[in-house]
């Protein structure tokens, strides 16, 4: 009978389970080894409905947009990542003063290279369409110490992926 099985103490460690989120099975598993007594997943499910424990999220699958999105998320947070530690080592100087880097259209028009002008010491950030007349790039000095093939704030800009 359930009436012998479900102790107090019994029920508060439930309880307990359940708020932590363990799954009816889960939580059978625990009170049968805790208590020695024999208590089924069933048996879980329906004393949880009878004292009207708040049901829990039911974990279904991710729609395709959903684990897109999450992707996108997770690629930000590891680029944030990155260049915060990048800041904080050194590696690379954080533009002073510009919480957002260089607007583009505010680039000189001396510096503004076409391909043919680009070499190893001019960034190669493309501004705009590269069908459009107006394309340009960059052109700042590049940051050949790090490696890079664009200027500190289109480095900078690179890593927080705008
Ligand atoms: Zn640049």
């Amino acid at each position: 009978m359930e009436a012998t099985i479900w102790t107090d103490e019994l029920v508060n460690r439930l309880i307990t389970l359940w708020n932590e989120g363990l799954t009816a099975r889960g939580i059978a598993e625990i009170l049968t080894r805790e208590s020695g007594k024999v208590v089924t997943r069933n048996s879980v499910i329906g004393k949880s409905n009878r004292l009207d424990l708040p049901m829990r999220k039911i974990s279904r699958k991710l729609t395709d947009a959903e684990r897109h999105e999450r992707r996108v998320q997770a690629s930000r947070r590891y680029r944030r990542k990155r260049m915060e530690a990048a800041i904080a080592s050194g590696e690379i100087v954080k533009p002073r003063g510009r919480g957002i880097p260089v607007d583009d259209q505010q680039i000189p028009f001396a510096q503004r290279k076409t391909t043919f002008d680009l070499d190893n010491h001019t960034c190669r950030w493309p501004v705009g369409d590269p069908k459009d007349a107006e394309f340009f790039f960059c052109g700042g000095p590049s940051d050949l110490a790090g490696g890079r093939p664009y200027c500190v704030d289109h480095t900078f800009r690179s890593m927080r992926g705008a």
